[in-house]
């Protein structure tokens, strides 16, 4: 079996309203999705998680070293190509690049076997998870609290056992956003508060404090992720258990976070963190070091489908029966390919999603939404 030829596509949509995390502005949504296709006919999909057009150019540096290679050889093509970036890469584009490919070859391997990812990982220790509802960003020229409350009121009529808002924009303002957001919810339903490395220490350290009395599940990304040494600190300085790691790529990045427990929550990324092959090994360090790994997800059907295999797949630490953990981040921000890039959208039903079982990734790709959204402008 060989590898004929690699694609990348840019899917694009220009929102009618902007929204904002603490660090970033969207005006589009764009995701690349990475195709390839072998000589026999068989086609594998992965998807890279960050800047859409940056990750299709590593993809097209990657791509000349695979044609011709055999795909069902995933750990030999990963170091293969993480060697051909490893002396300016190790982390960033050219991880999140590497993912994309590296779960096309697993799709691959599961159409070839016909076995279902979360099979060949190992097998299947549950057939569904919760979902939990990511919004709340902020929205330029409306009350951010009252937006934010209305918001995931909704998030709760659907059935989501939990929502996480964004934070990291202004302390009182957030504080009070988490409070709407805990009244709107009710006192049962999970909260997580997000901020995307947007406070310093001290402000990290106050927000932890007065939110830990609403019943905040955990603090995700309070800081910069470069500063290990900060985490230690907001983790010692407020009692929030702390989450992080869709900004640490590959084992090296998660290798001091998690065995000097700077977070209590790991939440690499399979579209960034370097695909199943190095999501696994993440997986294992996280559980070695007792650290607790719920996966960070942001992306389209592609990057849902391949979170629910790893998820299917990850093994209960400790090893006994919760069979709806671990829990699943479900993006509920604008974005009209999410769904449309697969012909069967895997959508939540009562806060529950069901993992698919067919081969590989377990999707079928809808090629007229592809086209239908490529970017088109440059
Ligand atoms: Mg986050």
């Amino acid at each position: 079996m060989k590898i004929e030829r690699v694609h990348t596509h840019i899917l694009d949509y220009k929102l009618d309203q902007a929204f904002e995390s603490a660090t970033m502005r969207f005006e589009r949504r764009q995701h690349c999705l990475v195709e390839v296709v072998c000589e026999d006919g068989t086609v594998g999909w992965g998807e890279c998680l960050g800047p859409a057009r940056a990750n299709a150019s590593v993809v097209g540096l990657y791509a000349g070293a695979l044609v011709g290679a055999n795909p069902l050889e995933t750990e030999k093509l990963w170091l293969d190509l993480y060697n051909r970036l490893r002396d300016q890469g190790q982390r960033g584009l050219t991880m999140t690049a590497l993912s994309g490919i590296d779960i096309a070859l697993w799709d691959i391997k599961g159409k070839h076997y016909g076995a279902s990812v979360s099979e060949l990982l190992g097998g299947r220790f549950r057939e569904t998870v919760r979902a939990y509802a990511t919004g709340s960003f902020r929205r330029d020229g409306v009350d951010r609290v009252q937006d934010v409350a209305e918001e995931v009121a909704g998030y709760a009529r659907e059935g989501f056992h939990g929502v996480k808002i964004k934070i990291g924009f202004d302390v009182e303002e957030d504080l009070r956003a988490i409070a709407a957001v805990r009244e709107a919810i009710g006192p049962e339903r999970r909260l997580m508060i997000d901020a995307n490395h947007g406070y310093d220490l001290l402000e990290a350290i106050e927000v932890g404090k007065r939110a830990e009395p609403f019943g905040i599940d955990w603090f995700e990304e309070p800081v910069l992720p470069e500063q290990i040494d900060t985490y230690h600190a907001v983790r010692q300085g407020q009692p929030i258990p702390m989450a992080s790691g869709e900004n640490w790529h590959g084992r090296y990045a998660m290798l001091e976070p998690l065995s000097t427990r700077a977070v209590d929550i790991a939440q690499p990324d399979v579209c960034g963190v370097g695909g199943f092959s190095e999501m696994r090994r993440v997986a294992d360090m996280a559980a070695m070091f007792g650290v607790r790994l719920v996966p960070h997800v942001w992306g389209t059907a592609v990057c849902i489908a391949a979170s629910l295999q790893f998820m299917a797949a990850l093994p209960p630490n400790p090893p006994r029966r919760r069979p709806l953990e671990p829990i699943m981040e479900f993006d509920r921000t604008k974005n009209p390919f999410r769904q449309a890039v697969v012909e069967t959208p895997i959508e939540h039903h009562d806060g529950v999603m069901s993992i698919p079982d067919g081969p590989g990734l377990g999707i079928r790709i809808n090629r007229d939404a592809l086209h239908e959204h490529a970017l088109r402008e440059n």
